[in-house]
């Protein structure tokens, strides 16, 4: 019977270990916002947490922690090759540095990736019986969000693209900065043989025309989004086209005209397509960040194209009447959160007021589309928290104001931010003084442990259901 009893040990060890096997699962979470939303922030912050600060009392809303059934999490080598890694190590020595002031760590242009192994113990059924211990491997792909704004590409001719974008730079807020590219464009016959150096010199200008928007006015709707952030692309022949006045002529062979479609299909083929089916089609869930408060200290036009911006988004989960992107390709995706980040910028009393303005704007925009199988949330919500909440009584009344070194600044300062509206507001009903909210600087930590606000919340909605 001994002999028996240890087979069977064996047999059950066996059977474990298949068990063990067959229930790690695999999570691919998309992080993605335009640039300077705080994508880099919050792996960062996300990593820490799961890392070094994984406990009942910092992650309180994430059951897996509040259940004490974490056991630990490590970055492990990720599987794709081809993505440069997240440099973990660098953003957070740039948030906790040994010496000096902490600085927000320089976010990345590209794509790139990381992978977690979180170890933990299942709460109930077959896995908890089985296997005391599972594993989730948690690949995190961050990528800017200014390449989603290409999506409509795909739909598009040269002609149709160009007739949009060139309509809309003749428009306000854009005509203003428009001038210098469309004197240019006006200069070049389309019709004439190729002349290389014209078409760079103006595709160069439509590059600082769309970089300058960008900055100057955070405008967000700019094609083709990697002309802002080309990396290795900066140059590349397909990279040098823009929009042109109307034309009906077809175009001649060896004409300028003939080379900007070419190079305008080669995009769309080479750069947007291989977007969708390498990387985008196989993520499960994604994670949106919203930088609302930036949006509302530009003014309403700014909100109104973060609007639209969010539209764009949500057009990739709509199986309505046209479905291309169905054609092209099926989403794996089936929960969607749109994050309003940075709450910590404003009082606690207003977080819910930011969150109900991403809902409205959000909801606005969900309307009329057809969503299948796809879960959408919206949360506010601060990776790193840099500032402290503080109460000034002034005349007997309670202020509840934030404390917290303002960016590119020396002194620490007591600030009372306005409180957000809990919806989009038209121009008319824009505030005469407009929107302040200051940027702050991260806060020294003695202890080096970075602070959230409702990041537990977010980690729940995006991973509680795979660490049951
Ligand atoms: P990315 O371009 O999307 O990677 O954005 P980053 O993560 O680099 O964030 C851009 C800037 O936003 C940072 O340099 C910070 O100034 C600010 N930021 C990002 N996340 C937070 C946050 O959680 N709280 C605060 N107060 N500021 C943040």
């Amino acid at each position: 019977t001994s002999f028996a009893k240890s087979t069977l040990k064996k047999i059950k060890g066996g059977a474990q270990k298949a068990v063990h096997r067959s229930l790690d699962q695999h999570v691919k979470l998309a992080v993605t916002g335009l640039s300077g939303s705080g994508k880099t922030a919050f792996i960062t912050a996300l990593v820490k947490h799961l890392t070094s600060q994984a406990n009942e009392k910092n992650l309180p809303f994430f059951d897996v922690m509040q259940q004490q059934r974490h056991i630990a999490t490590r970055i492990v080598p990720q599987e794709a090759l081809t993505i440069p890694t997240f440099d973990y190590p660098k953003a957070l020595s740039a948030l906790l540095p040994t010496e000096g002031q902490p600085r927000w760590p320089s976010s990345t242009e590209r794509i790139n990736t990381l992978r977690l192994a979180i170890k933990y113990r299942s709460d109930s059924g077959l896995r908890g019986h089985f296997s005391p211990q599972s594993t989730l491997y948690l690949d995190i792909i961050d990528y800017p969000g200014e390449w989603l704004l290409d999506l409509p590409m795909l739909q598009q001719s040269y002609r149709q693209w160009s007739e949009q974008q060139y309509t809309l730079l003749q428009q306000p807020p854009r005509v203003e900065k428009s001038q210098a590219f469309l004197t240019a464009l006006a200069a070049l016959d389309l019709h004439a043989p190729v002349d290389e150096s014209a078409l760079s010199g103006i595709a160069t200008q439509y590059q600082a025309l769309l970089v300058g928007l960008k900055k100057d006015t955070k405008l967000a709707m700019l094609q083709p989004g990697r002309m802002l952030m080309p990396g290795e692309l900066q140059g590349a022949p397909l990279l040098l086209f823009f929009p042109v006045a109307g034309y009906t002529e077809e175009a001649i062979a060896g004409s300028n005209l003939a080379h900007l479609q070419k190079r305008f299909d080669a995009y769309v083929k080479e750069v947007v397509k291989p977007f969708y089916s390498q990387h985008f089609r196989h993520f499960d869930r994604q994670i949106v960040l919203v930088d609302v408060l930036s949006a509302l200290n530009e003014g309403p036009e700014t909100l109104q194209e973060q609007g639209d911006v969010i539209k764009q988004l949500l057009a990739h989960f709509n199986y309505g009447e046209t479905g291309f992107l169905k054609r092209l390709f099926k989403p794996n995706i089936d929960k969607l959160l749109f994050a309003a980040n940075k709450s910590d910028h404003i009082s606690g009393v207003h977080h819910k007021d930011l969150a109900l303005l991403l809902d409205s704007l959000v909801h606005e925009q969900s309307n009329h589309l057809k969503f299948d199988g796809v879960k959408i949330e919206t949360m506010a919500m601060s990776s790193i928290t840099a500032t402290m909440p503080k109460q000034v009584t002034e005349q007997g009344k309670t202020l509840n104001c934030i404390y917290g070194l303002p960016l590119l600044e020396s002194q620490w300062l007591t600030y009372l931010p306005p409180q957000p509206p809990m919806r989009m507001l038209n121009k008319d009903e824009w505030p005469s003084h407009g929107f302040e909210f200051l940027s702050f600087s991260p806060m020294p930590s003695p202890d080096k442990q970075l602070k959230h606000i409702r990041l537990d919340h977010v980690m729940q909605y995006l991973l509680g259901d795979k660490l049951t």
